[in-house]
């Protein structure tokens, strides 16, 4: 199936497929990867409103699709859901074909509708003698002999013998003529081939639902078995530990913020160490999150090495570091002393109630960044916002702080931050908010 040639989407009902079943398509026809703005500018010429943001949404990694090294998107060709989709292509263009063929039930009925129709569900399909053999004699285009219609009959299941047949063609007020020698073709239009063409087309009908329903169960089943392979494989990762060592680049606070319109609240969690080192194979920086209790007993501090085994985080959204649930943790050897002038600052973090007695003013992002990695002032914090209490909607975020010195050179504020409300504007939380959260503190505490 995946060597067949791509179906142009020219040639389909695009209604009849979902948007990522069209940027499947768009892709196939095309032969070549492509960006969302091709795939977008594709489907716009078939007059599809279609853009970017909802083509990353129908998408969101399912195969058969994957990003190549650029950024663009590729088709797995030969995975089981794209022949599945070319099978539902084909079987949608046959079933138009034939849709516009039998519009009519007068035209006559061809041998491939009889093919796909029969052998009918009950032995005769509701057919009388003489409708079999109006239907033999339509589909073989010729003038037949009661013996030649048994035998097409016979072809395609359905069980007249002839000497049945030959008393429905004796009988008077049909619609067929003799046509010597003994042979029977159609004379004039009749109601009831009509009716017989009706009954076979209405079987293929039903068999081409029954295949679209079959289908669609063997494409969920087939999308079940992909999610649970890689929810599988996901569960096997996070339930490896992973041993890391390495030199701490800084500790900050590791605090999660919840919101609710204008109101935030605090969870203390512990602190995050960013080290320098090695990650089960891998050599690069990565973050930790330890405990309190951990910290006040080790006092780790920039400079230091460390070693432990840690989980990957389960849901980075309600997390600031990659790996957490952390054991063996072990100071290796002692960092010297960082005698540069702050900013930024390196030394021993504080109790994490120090910090919220101060309290944090909002750090522009860009700046956290560049400078304020290494302080020991500086939080980035994953932020859970609750739209609507009594329907529980979140949302999710992470947002950077300063709890320095208010004259920290550093320091720049970054834009205010905006909170989404149930039926309601957004909540903007202005200067004013930080000025009341630090304002226990002189300008240099
Ligand atoms: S702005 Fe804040 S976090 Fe950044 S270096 Fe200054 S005190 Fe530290």
């Amino acid at each position: 199936m995946p060597d067949q040639a791509p179906t142009s989407l020219d040639s389909i009902d695009v209604s009849r497929f979902s948007l990522l079943d069209l940027m499947v398509l768009a892709i196939a026809e095309c032969g070549m990867p492509l960006g969302y703005a091709e795939i977008a500018t594709r489907l716009q010429g078939l007059g599809i409103d279609v853009w970017i943001e909802s083509l990353q949404k129908a998408w969101h990694g399912l195969p058969p699709l994957r990003k190549t090294d650029d950024g663009r998107i590729e088709l797995v060709p030969d995975h089981p859901t794209f022949a599945l989709l070319q099978r539902r292509v084909q079987d949608h263009v046959a079933h138009d074909q034939l849709e516009r063929a039998s519009q009519d039930d007068r035209s006559p009925i061809r041998p491939e509708e009889l093919e796909r129709a029969l052998p009918p569900p009950t032995r005769t399909l509701g057919l009388s003698g003489l409708h079999v053999i109006g239907l033999m004699i339509e589909s073989a285009g010729r003038p037949l002999s009661i013996p030649e219609v048994s035998a097409e009959a016979r072809k395609y299941g359905l069980d007249f013998d002839e000497a049945a047949l030959q008393r429905s063609a004796d009988r008077p007020h049909t619609f067929l003529r003799a046509a010597p020698p003994e042979r029977w073709t159609i004379e004039s239009p009749d109601p009831r081939m009509t009716e017989a063409r009706g009954r076979v087309r209405k079987l293929i009908k039903l068999k081409a639902e029954k295949a679209a329903c079959e289908r669609r169960n063997r494409e969920a089943f087939e999308r079940y078995r992909a999610q649970r392979a890689e929810e599988e494989a996901q569960a096997a990762r996070l339930e490896r530990k992973v041993l890391w060592q390495g030199q701490v680049l800084s500790v900050q606070p590791r605090i999660r913020l919840t919101r609710s319109y204008d109101e935030r609240s605090h969870s203390y969690l512990g602190y995050s160490l960013r080290i320098a080192g090695k990650i089960g194979n891998e050599s690069r920086e990565f973050t930790v999150g330890i405990g309190a209790a951990a910290q006040a007993k080790s006092a780790f501090r920039a400079g230091d090495h460390v070693s432990g085994a840690s989980y990957p985080v389960a849901n980075q959204r309600t997390e600031s570091v990659e790996y957490y649930k952390t054991s063996a943790l072990k100071l290796v050897a002692r960092g010297p002393r960082v005698d540069e002038a702050p900013p930024p600052w390196r030394s021993l973090p504080p109790a994490l109630t120090v910090y919220r007695e101060r309290g944090h003013r909002r750090l522009d992002p860009r700046t956290y960044e560049m400078h304020c990695l290494a302080c020991i002032w500086g939080c980035r914090m994953p932020v859970e916002m609750i739209v609507d209490p009594w329907k529980r909607t979140k949302r999710y975020r992470s947002e950077t702080f300063c709890y320095g010195p208010k004259t920290c050179a550093f320091y720049r504020s970054g834009k205010t931050r905006k909170v989404p409300g149930r039926n309601a504007p957004n909540w903007e939380e202005e200067n004013w908010v930080d000025e009341d959260a630090t304002s226990k503190r002189g300008p240099d505490e």
